[in-house]
């Protein structure tokens, strides 16, 4: 097997005619500690051998040496949640493509792929509307007081505050609506006001005004070395009387001992979150009903979501060959 043409070749056609000469036996890894639906497996299977590829996988590994030995011949590896280290890269010397079936992608070392001429992908949107209806149920549940007896509280009518006005902030934003919500958002890096008056949206300015404005404040920004730690104290202080702040994004991004301090001066604040901190013990017992954790990350864990990002990840290693599609790489 040559060697892979990196992306930037200049001659398209040639590049064409050499991906589709590497299509026929390539070795694909699905690698999942979590495996999908056994309907995603299906499909995936059945778009990789339709291409006349290779499928192997490995289920429910409970160690690291495990993925070490199953990546060493694949030219290609499809993954959820299971971290691709330098470790494993240096263990894969095929490797040509991981693709990561979900959207987040802090999972992966993408610096040291890109070293290696290794592309990584991601499925974006794919799973969003599972997440968006997970962050809006916790609302709810948080808000009529954990599904247990006394007076609860109702989202219409509130302000939704919405960090990040990407796939799953956009579906949160729109259900928030129909809910009879007033919708705000903040997301620095969209620039085109119509994606947010598209949905009848209020775009705010600054981060300062949106959690000084939130009833709800649901947190899409991914995880970034500008992001992490970075929700803390003072925006949580920052939040109007009985405010909730809703984390289905990445626990990274929060600075739990700021945010515990904020909890523990405000006896009315609220933290619900797709993504148990580290001091989820500590937190049950300080805050009770005032704090809820998922036990496991479940933002994406439908029977469509899995389907759906599986065989998009699928899609995308075929096109990725065929035509040399690198629409959805985040390592280039
Ligand atoms: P996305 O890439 O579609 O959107 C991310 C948005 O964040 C973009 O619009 C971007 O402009 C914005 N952004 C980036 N940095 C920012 C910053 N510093 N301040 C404000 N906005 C910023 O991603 P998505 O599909 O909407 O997913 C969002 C995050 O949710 C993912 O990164 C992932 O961490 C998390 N996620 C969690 C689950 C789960 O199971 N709980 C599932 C999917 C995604």
């Amino acid at each position: 097997m040559p060697t892979i043409v990196p992306y930037t070749y200049e001659k398209r056609e040639e590049k064409v005619v050499y991906f589709t000469s590497l299509l026929k036996g390539m070795k694909v890894l699905i690698a999942t500690e979590k495996p999908f639906a056994q309907k995603a497996v299906d499909g995936i299977t059945e778009i990789l051998h339709e291409a006349e590829y290779e499928v192997v996988r490995l289920e429910k590994y409970t160690d690291k040496a495990a993925l070490l030995e199953a990546v060493k011949d694949v030219d290609t590896l499809i993954i959820r949640s299971d971290k691709v280290t330098a470790e494993v890269l240096e263990a894969s010397k095929n490797l040509k493509i991981v693709v990561r079936a979900g959207a987040g992608f802090d999972n992966v070392d993408c610096e040291e792929a890109k070293r290696r001429g290794v592309v990584v992908m991601n499925t974006p949107g794919q799973n969003s509307n599972a997440v968006a209806e997970l962050a809006l149920c916790m609302m709810i549940y948080i808000s009529r007081n954990c599904l247990t007896p006394g007076t609860g509280g109702e989202l219409q009518g509130k302000t939704l505050a919405i960090h990040a006005y990407g796939n799953v902030g956009k579906l949160v934003g729109r259900k928030g609506k129909a809910l009879g919500m007033n919708v705000i958002a903040y997301d620095p890096f969209i620039t085109d006001d119509a994606v947010f008056e598209a949905d009848g949206v209020e775009k705010v300015s600054s981060v300062e005004e949106l959690y000084r404005r939130a009833d709800y404040l649901s947190l899409h920004i991914p995880a970034t070395p500008q992001t992490k730690g970075s929700i803390g104290y003072d925006l949580a202080m920052s939040m109007p009387k009985g405010a909730t702040l809703v984390n289905t994004a990445r626990k990274e991004v929060i600075d739990e001992a700021g945010l515990m301090q904020a909890m523990t001066e405000r006896e009315d604040l609220r933290y619900i979150t797709d993504v148990a901190p580290e001091s989820a013990a500590e937190m049950a017992a300080a805050f009770g009903k005032r704090f809820f954790a998922t036990p496991k990350k479940m933002g994406a864990e439908t029977a469509e979501a899995n389907i759906n990002a599986g065989l998009a990840a699928a899609r995308q290693i075929v096109d990725y060959f065929k035509t040399g599609d690198t629409r959805f790489q985040v390592n280039k």
